[in-house]
């Protein structure tokens, strides 16, 4: 099956609609016909080779949601009609260790990213920049029907990115959490800690987006460009989730957790970042890393999201204004994800 698609040709390149070959649907598969899809800054360091080389032409695109149109003959979790989602993975070997701990995304066969990645069959993965896409049915997530579509999308990626992380260090009521960066991640990980009952502070760069932080659900909004900011936070926090999508001081961002803190890395620069071991060992202090979460763990969100009520703030564009969506996205100027509305393909 041929479907329009939106592509990046070369690395750096601007994207450009084209068409793409969808397989047949297997005995596993779900065919969706998407609705929206969300833009992740991941999809930018993508599409710029930002993590090093990969296939091209890429259609980006991993935070996707839209309707079940056919289920191949064993699949019994989705049903024609369905609203359902797709995040970061459509496969993985599904027995070493960690597939088995429902941690997929760390399936130690490496698991088959929704696009850019090596399918099963040898072809190359291609995302949900298009108005079609073909998974196995266990790589697919039930969206609630509460939840309204276009909000929904970010969640398959920013959503479980952050939540994955808050629930692992404890996020609730009692805990200090800040949030480094309000935008795509940022925003949706205010909105869940708050709604976890942890203390949420913002660290941005600015105090620009300081009332929609608030209204998200923060207590506290700091500017980290004001070095008042890492004097008077010294210690506070239990948990940082810097959700930044270029290089941070690390040393400074670890001065503000207290004993036994953790700042979780969650975006990912393309250049290395660096710190003093000092700033671990005075305080027990954890530095870790954190990549999206399990496909069990994902549903356990989207229905957490469903409960109290907690979708992305979206702007829905037109497939024709995704380089200009990224152009914002690089500027900081995303309130506080874009979606492609995937009708404007067809
Ligand atoms: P985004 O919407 O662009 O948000 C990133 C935010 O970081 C910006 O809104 C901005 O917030 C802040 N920021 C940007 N440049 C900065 C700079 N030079 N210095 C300080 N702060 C800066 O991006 P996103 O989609 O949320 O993704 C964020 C990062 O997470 C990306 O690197 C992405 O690849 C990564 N990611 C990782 C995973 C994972 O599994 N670990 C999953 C998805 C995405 P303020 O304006 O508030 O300062
Ligand atoms: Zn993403």
């Amino acid at each position: 099956m041929r479907v329009p698609a939106y592509a990046a040709p070369a690395a750096g390149q601007p994207l450009a609609p084209t068409t793409i070959e969808r397989r047949d649907v297997g005995p596993n598969d779900v065919l969706i016909e998407i609705e929206y899809a969300g833009i992740c800054h991941s999809d930018i360091h993508t599409v710029n080779g930002d993590w090093g080389p990969q296939p091209f032409p890429v259609v980006p695109g991993h935070e996707i949601v839209g309707v079940v149109t056919a289920v191949g003959p064993h699949v019994a979790g989705h049903r024609v009609g369905d609203r359902v989602g797709v995040g970061c993975m459509v496969d993985s070997c599904g027995e070493c260790t960690n597939c088995r701990n429902g941690d997929e995304q760390y399936c130690l066969q490496g698991m088959v990213a929704t696009y850019a990645g090596t399918d099963r069959d040898g072809t190359t993965t291609q995302g949900g920049y298009s108005t079609h896409v073909v998974v196995d049915a266990g790589y697919v997530l039930s969206v609630p029907e509460s939840l309204d579509p276009a909000a929904a999308a970010p969640l398959l990626c920013a959503g479980i990115t952050t939540y994955s992380p808050l629930r692992r260090w404890g996020a609730g009521p009692g805990t200090q959490v800040a949030v480094v960066g309000l935008g795509g991640l940022g925003h949706l990980a205010v909105r869940l800690a708050a709604a976890m009952g942890a203390e949420v502070t913002v660290l941005s760069q600015s105090l620009k987006k300081q009332e929609d932080g608030l209204r998200l659900g923060a207590a506290h909004y700091h500017a980290t460009s004001d070095p008042d900011t890492f004097a008077q936070l010294a210690g506070r926090f239990d948990l940082i989730v810097n959700t930044v999508s270029a290089p941070i001081d690390v040393d400074a961002h670890l001065s503000l957790l207290g004993v036994d803190g953790a700042l979780v890395n969650v975006g990912a620069p393309a250049a290395p970042l660096s710190l003093h071991v000092m700033s671990l060992i005075g305080g027990r202090r954890t530095y870790a890393g954190s990549m999206i979460g399990g496909i069990a763990e994902t549903q356990e969100m989207l229905d957490f999201c469903a409960e109290h009520g907690i979708g992305a703030e979206v702007e829905v564009i037109s497939a024709d204004r995704v380089n200009d969506a990224y152009e914002r996205v690089l500027a900081s100027d995303v309130r506080y994800r874009f979606v492609i509305d995937a009708a404007t393909l067809r």
